[in-house]
């Protein structure tokens, strides 16, 4: 069993971890009291998120060229379950589809946003970011990350904020649809081993960050930001880790 593997054990289920609604356990926040700065006291469970030293978001500078394993994409169009959790929007997946990384297969969870984006890039971040998280029956995570910019349209995006509940609850999107509309048309991509980015910060997750932007409506950005000012976590320091830049 490598390190990823027994610290995704210990964990009884990461995607419950990284889909937890605010009203389950600890309280936390991005700022204030209970912001990012608190986490790791908050909980002795949320302890990686001062002590851990692989944690996420990074900046995504000076990364080592390497041809990595392929990411193969193979999303399912569904009408998506549209989740305020206190956090974020989230659409949760029933099918979901599959994405495969070298040889590992993961099954797609769910994808939710953040503003600004958490990772940055050269030390820039941009005005949102879109996570989606798969697993393995096992439990161990592969986030696709895409950086998004204004300026733009995207009908998925769109839809979803025109969906997504105001308050705590969830919403049924009425027509399926197929979260491709989020993906950069170039697959330059940054990966390293990271972290879930909200309590418990823990380390099991693959990360592969695209190097491409999305641009998207600013009317979607000023809705999302109506309902979550500020929810990205603090860049955190790389360590020992690689970052690798593939295509
Ligand atoms: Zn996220």
């Amino acid at each position: 069993m490598d390190r990823r593997q027994f610290l995704t054990s210990l964990l009884a289920c990461p995607v419950c971890a990284a889909t937890a609604n605010a009203a389950d356990g600890p309280h936390w926040e991005y700022e204030g009291d209970h912001g990012a700065s608190k986490w790791g006291d908050m909980d002795p469970k949320f302890k990686a998120c001062s002590v851990g030293a692989e944690q996420s978001p990074i900046d995504l500078t000076a990364a080592i060229r390497a041809s990595g394993d392929h990411i193969g994409i193979s999303w399912k169009a569904e009408a998506y379950e549209v989740v305020n959790n206190g956090h974020t929007i989230q659409l949760n997946a029933k099918a979901g589809g599959t994405l495969t990384i070298g040889a590992r297969k993961y099954e797609m969870k769910q994808f939710h946003f953040h503003t600004p984006s958490e990772h940055a890039v050269d030390g820039k971040r941009t005005a949102m970011e879109v996570h989606f998280v798969h697993a393995t029956p096992e439990g161990r995570l592969a986030v696709i990350g895409v950086l998004m910019v204004g300026g733009g349209k995207n009908t998925a995006f769109s839809t979803i904020m025109a969906n997504a509940p105001k308050k705590e609850g969830s919403a049924m999107l009425k027509d399926k649809m197929v979260p491709d509309a989020f993906l950069p048309k170039t697959r330059e991509y940054f990966r390293y081993e990271g972290s879930l980015t909200t309590p418990p910060c823990a380390e099991v997750v693959d990360w592969n960050v695209f190097g491409k932007t999305i641009a998207v409506a600013d009317k979607d950005i000023a809705a999302f930001k109506a309902l979550f000012p500020m929810n990205a976590r603090p860049l955190q320091p790389l360590n020992r880790r690689f970052l690798l830049r593939g295509v």
